[in-house]
């Protein structure tokens, strides 16, 4: 096999060259992080390009998630997805919360909101959903809920970078707040990174303030904070790349696109539908092995990774399986017959700007002559 390998991701990086002046900037004014200037001009970017008021850079997404819960004072319980990845649940257990998993829609794959009132009990606070794969929930459904019920809402918006709900206004307006995610990984990124979107001022000073210790000024601290700011070469990789990003965005579109149409006439191949929001940022490219399919997922999964190609089972294992939450009543998969279906069923096939249409064809080649076509 000479073929080279194929990741499911690869991070998107510019040309270096246009990094440097970035760097010597950063060398010559000497502000390393603090809410610098290029934190700055990150944050002011990123509510023009995401079409919010308020954003806070974080160091990364769990930090963020971590926060969050703590500036709206989650206590008890918190209502969330098992279909996700490890730190959605973790940001819960590093704040004493409880999480209590409801299973997810099949057709979103994000939490179903006609079961998440069975699961309210008096020590609910919070909702913990997540737009899995950039997939907007039913935010109209879940504010009726937290409406009615009082509680949070919080959105793991970790996939969602830019993507806009059917009502052609960012996802990111939902909730009391939502976390993004810079990782590496992420359609955009800064290395390491994240973000708390925030609705009104106030609650951005707060967060601002717990991200940097609970500092108000140099003499007053007025909450256990934490260090969860973003370095200014962090902020400035994300300016240079947002500069980059709408080709990408573009590139991610086309790939998905010959994707679907390699795929479309192969028989248990069910392609998730990530195109659905009005804008959507293809961060993923999901599919789920159905039994007509003649390869069990695991089989294909492993021809997949014999021929080089590196795809991944996300989500699989669910979080409900993990040692530190499978013993939880609500982990049971009883409760969870979707999330633990569909876990079986999902392989997501590589996707990233830089990928090829030639490796696109290579990876559906190889899922079209395992399969028998429609
Ligand atoms: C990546 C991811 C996170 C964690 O983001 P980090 O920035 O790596 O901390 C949280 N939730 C979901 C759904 C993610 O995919």
């Amino acid at each position: 096999m000479n073929d080279k390998p194929i990741y499911v991701t690869r991070p998107h990086l510019p040309p270096l060259e246009e990094f440097i002046p970035y760097l010597e900037q950063i060398w010559s004014n000497q502000i390393l992080t603090n809410g610098g200037p290029f934190h700055q001009q990150l944050e002011a970017a990123l509510c023009e390009y995401l079409g919010v008021k308020h954003i806070s850079l974080f160091t990364n997404a769990t930090i963020g998630l971590v926060t969050a819960l703590q500036a709206l004072r989650v206590s008890g319980e918190v209502i969330t997805t098992p279909y996700s990845f490890v730190a959605t649940s973790h940001a819960l257990a590093w704040n004493g919360l409880t999480p209590v998993f409801v299973d997810i829609d099949p057709e979103s794959m994000n939490i179903d909101p006609a079961r998440i009132e069975a699961a309210i009990t008096p020590r609910t606070t919070a909702i913990l959903p997540v737009h899995c794969y950039g997939r907007p929930c039913d935010v109209d459904a879940i504010e009726r809920i937290a409406e009615h019920f009082n509680l949070k809402v919080i959105y793991d918006a970790a996939h969602a970078f830019g993507v806009q709900s059917r009502e052609g206004h960012s996802v990111l307006q939902h909730g009391d707040l939502s976390v993004l995610s810079f990782h590496a990984t992420k359609v955009f990124n800064t290395f390491e990174g994240g973000a708390i979107v925030s609705p009104d001022l106030k609650t951005k000073q707060h967060i601002d303030r717990l991200k940097n210790f609970g500092y108000v000024d140099e003499l007053t601290v007025a909450a256990p904070g934490i260090n969860g700011k973003m370095s200014e070469v962090n902020a400035a990789f994300g300016l240079l790349q947002l500069r980059h990003l709408n080709e990408a965005l573009l590139q991610r579109a086309a790939l998905s696109q010959r994707y679907c149409e390699r795929l479309a006439d192969v028989s248990g191949i069910r392609i998730v539908d990530t195109a659905k929001a009005a804008k959507p940022n293809h961060a993923y490219f999901p599919i789920l092995v159905e039994k007509e399919y003649p390869l069990e997922r695991d089989e294909l999964y492993a021809q997949l990774k014999a021929a080089g190609i590196h795809a991944r089972r996300y989500f699989y294992p669910l979080i409900t399986d993990f040692p530190m939450y499978r013993g939880l009543p609500s982990a049971n998969s009883d409760n969870l017959p979707v999330a633990n279906r569909l876990a079986r069923q999902v392989i997501c096939l590589p996707l990233y700007p830089t990928l090829q249409p030639s490796e696109v064809d290579r990876v559906a080649d190889l899922i079209r002559q395992k399969g028998l076509l429609r």
